[in-house]
């Protein structure tokens, strides 16, 4: 901890929170919770906001309450208390993994995660940054600082404290790759310690905090290294952009992290308030890992439907031991599912850029975009006997 104590005041503190304790209430707050809440310092309490303000697909309903924490002691005691009383609880980040009903009031309680310290030593590389701080801020900083190492990471939404939870990852690199530990609150004992990154059971978009209360990660722990050039470029279309002349190359980080920028960009993988293109959860299936065996069943299925040529250009890559990852989006697109997807005028379509991103046009209902998720599944499994399994958290429907 002194090593950080001293770094914060070298380096610099990129911070939201606040150093005053406060507590504030808007809104007519659920009467119930008001005593559980009211002596808890750092937190704002709002019974007015809805999860369609607080999420990057615009949908969702009113919560009980939704409590803001800016301390991470904030969030220790807030939740702790709230799962000692026994009121469900929904953390939230930046609210770009979620999928929320909007058809009734939701039973629960939001519980914002908003302390956003970030520092780090440039000589070993070790970033740290709490969990409400902006994800692309943290890369943003390890870039300046010359830390290479999630600069493929960078445009993807959402809060640091996030990241371990699927393991976000892009361009040939995951969260994984460079997380040392987390700093945990487990909700079965009201304990926080630092939790190393081998006891998540890190995969492709999973880890054992996703789909469970196991606990809330209140800072990560980053690796990084610190000689100013990028991870190793393992993806093909940022290498080629990059005009790198083999696998593997590393690049100035800074290249890097435009390079990618550019290319989410194109694809509507950025945040833009106003491009209705982004109001997504991202990717919205997971790319499905199969065997050799069922891959090369689907690859048959593509020949007879769409010819040898495409069936050669079907995407697959090695993902462990006797397992390939395909394309998900190649697949939705190959079943007949074009981007923009249903057309002009349907509330919910795919992206006009990406054909794996559910998009919300503006006035769409949580059951326009399930309706829409339900039709691409079903056609995919038609077409090519896969089921794809959606990426983001579901709260309150089912596919
Ligand atoms: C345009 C767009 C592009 C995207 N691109 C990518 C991409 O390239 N790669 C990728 O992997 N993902 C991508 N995503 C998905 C998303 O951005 C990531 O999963 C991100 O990490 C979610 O962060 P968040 O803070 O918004 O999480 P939220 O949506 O707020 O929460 C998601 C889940 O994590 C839990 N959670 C949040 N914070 C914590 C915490 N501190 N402790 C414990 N649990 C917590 C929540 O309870 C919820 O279950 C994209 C999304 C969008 C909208």
């Amino acid at each position: 901890m002194h090593l950080f104590h001293g770094l914060i005041n070298s380096y610099g503190v990129f911070t939201a929170c606040s150093h005053v304790p406060q507590t504030t209430v808007r809104g007519v707050a659920d009467s119930s919770l008001t005593p559980l809440l009211e002596d808890i310092a750092d937190i704002s309490v709002d019974s007015e906001v809805s999860l369609a303000q607080l999420t990057t697909l615009h949908v969702g309903a009113q919560p009980r309450l939704t409590v803001r924490c800016t301390t991470p002691q904030a969030v220790v005691d807030t939740v702790t208390r709230l799962d000692a009383a026994g009121v469900p609880l929904l953390i939230l980040g930046g609210g770009s993994n979620l999928l929320v009903a909007d058809d009734e009031p939701l039973d629960l309680v939001v519980v914002r995660i908003e302390c956003a310290e970030v520092s780090l030593d440039p000589h070993s590389g070790v970033l740290r940054a709490q969990a409400g701080a902006v994800w692309d801020d943290v890369v943003d900083t390890a870039v300046a600082a010359g830390l290479g190492g999630i600069e493929c990471l960078s445009g993807i939404p959402g809060s640091a404290g996030a990241t371990p939870v699927q393991n976000v990852g892009a361009y040939g690199v995951e969260i994984a790759d460079v997380l040392l530990r987390v700093e945990l609150l487990d909700r079965a004992t009201g304990q926080v310690s630092w939790v190393p990154a081998s006891d998540l059971d890190l995969a492709y978009r999973y880890s054992n905090l996703k789909f469970t209360s196991r606990g809330v990660v209140l800072a990560i722990e980053l690796q990084l290294t610190p000689e100013g050039l990028s991870a190793p470029l393992r993806f093909g279309e940022l290498a080629r952009r990059l005009e790198a002349q083999g696998p593997g190359e590393r690049r100035p980080v800074a290249a890097v992290r435009q390079a990618v920028l550019e290319l989410r960009q194109a694809k509507g993988m950025v945040l833009i308030p106003g491009d209705h293109d982004t109001w997504s959860a991202g990717s919205f299936f997971t790319n499905p890992v199969v065997d050799p065996q069922h891959a090369s069943d689907i690859q048959d299925k593509v020949r007879r439907l769409r010819g040898d040529e495409d069936a050669e250009r079907m995407p697959q890559f090695p993902a462990g031991e006797n397992q390939l990852k395909l394309s998900a989006a190649w697949l939705i697109d190959r079943a007949g599912f074009a981007k923009g997807y249903p057309g002009e005028g349907a509330p919910a379509r795919l992206s006009t850029r990406h054909t794996l991103a559910l998009t919300n046009r503006g006035s769409a209902h949580t059951a326009d975009i399930v309706a829409l998720a339900r039709t691409i599944r079903d056609g995919v499994k038609t077409e090519f006997g896969v089921v794809l399994e959606p990426e983001p958290i579901w709260l309150g429907v089912h596919i």
